[in-house]
């Protein structure tokens, strides 16, 4: 009653000293978790924290019981593996090497071997120590994954099987009734079969929604029809590539294409040639373009393009190449010629300019190439690089 009265009206300060606790308690057990990507290394570094806290702790506990009872070997057995599960906890914060939670994870399998296989030799308190084991399977098979799990598992099961069947209780300071043992070693057993079926759906599921968000990630960043990047896809590399050029001083330039009189096309053509042309132009564009430059269909019938460490000058080559060859390039549809042309504003990006500011000049410049007469490449406002055509 009293300790419900103390917590219902306790003071915000409690309250807020106990949140801090709570939080310092999860940013131990999360220790190390934070530098590594992958979801299954951090929840395997969290669960590892975990029970070698949950491990040190109840050890301790039990560790001090024994001495108050005066089972003094049982004390200092539970101390030693206090002591280890401890070890194993910190082990990350000294050795911080990408697999120190699989160390820590083998030295907690060996501690729990060790100690479960001494409080069957032993009896533990009141000869209740065996009741332990059956933590071992599910934990084996945690740490050490299906295969890893079974072997460990099955390796301490034999040593529990020649502890306490071996002829006159021999190999035990206790004795155990024969209806004890075998129970215990088909408990074990079942465990094993139970936990490793666990531990494989378990690893199958994870492995199918990595597959699965790997999809969906692909998904969201490329476009369906042209299989180029997307809109999202170029915004994320243009943030990649603006902060490169800002810090090694680099220049680079954005193209921003757009096919003229496409409606025209689908409306002589149909559609679906709307479609074919979106498709073939986009291929040449990959074709021309080198590893480094990122292609995106920016909208409908427009293509954002980023050259990274590329002049002015080298751009507009780049841009008239295109250019020509989106001229030249024949869709055959009923015996005539598809005729495709595309005008392309060029910008030399100052990476003192947002990436909106930037896109909007390559914007204005393609206006102004499609305003002069379209099929043509405009670099500098008001200024064609070169006119190709008459005004339409
Ligand atoms: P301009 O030279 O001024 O750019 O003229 P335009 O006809 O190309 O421009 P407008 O904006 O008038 O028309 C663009 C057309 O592109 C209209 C739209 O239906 C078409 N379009 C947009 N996305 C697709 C697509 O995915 N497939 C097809 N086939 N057509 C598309
Ligand atoms: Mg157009
Ligand atoms: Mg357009």
């Amino acid at each position: 009653m009293g300790l419900f009265f103390s917590l219902s009206h306790r003071t915000p300060r409690a309250t807020a000293n106990t949140t801090v606790i709570i939080q310092r308690l999860v940013d131990y057990l999360n220790r190390g978790a934070d530098k590594h990507s992958d979801p299954e290394t951090r929840h395997k570094i969290l669960i590892t924290n975990l029970f070698g806290f949950v491990g040190f702790a109840l050890t301790l506990v039990m560790g001090i019981n024994a001495f108050f009872k005066e089972i003094w070997l049982l004390g200092v057995s539970l101390f030693i593996a206090s002591a280890v599960f401890f070890v194993s906890l910190e082990h990350q914060r000294f050795f911080r090497t990408p697999t120190s939670h699989q160390i820590s994870g083998n030295l907690l399998q060996l501690n729990l071997s060790a100690l479960m296989l001494y409080l069957v030799y032993s009896g533990g308190s009141n000869n209740t120590g065996p009741l332990w084991i059956v933590l071992v399977p599910p934990v084996m098979m945690f740490f050490s994954g299906l295969k890893g799990g079974l072997r460990n598992t099955l390796l301490f099961t034999l040593c529990y099987c020649l502890l306490v069947f071996y002829p006159d209780n021999a190999l035990v300071q206790v004795h155990y009734s024969d209806e004890f043992k075998t129970r215990l070693l088909l408990t074990l057993l079942t465990l094993t079969v139970l936990s490793g079926y666990y531990e494989h759906s378990r690893f199958q599921a994870f492995l199918q929604i990595r597959e699965l968000s790997a999809k969906f990630e692909q998904q969201a960043h490329i476009d369906p029809l042209t299989q180029i990047a997307n809109r999202r896809a170029m915004m994320k590399q243009l943030k990649g590539e603006y902060s490169r050029a800002t810090r090694h001083q680099e220049s680079m330039c954005l193209l921003l294409l757009d096919v003229d009189h496409f409606k025209r096309i689908n409306d002589i053509y149909g559609h679906h040639i709307g479609d074919e042309v979106l498709k073939s132009i986009s291929q040449l564009f990959v074709n021309r373009l080198r590893k480094q430059d990122v292609i995106s269909r920016w909208g409908g019938e427009e293509f954002l393009i980023l050259l990274p460490q590329t002049t002015e000058q080298d751009a507009i080559e780049v841009a008239e190449a295109i250019r020509q060859q989106v001229e030249e390039f024949t869709l055959e549809q009923a015996g005539k010629k598809v005729a495709i042309t595309v005008s392309i504003g060029v910008w030399a990006v100052d990476v003192e300019e947002s990436i909106d500011e930037a896109i909007q000049q390559a914007d204005k410049l393609l206006y102004l190439a499609k305003h002069q007469g379209r099929n043509r490449v405009i670099a500098t406002e008001g200024k064609p690089s070169i006119n190709t055509m008459e005004p339409q």
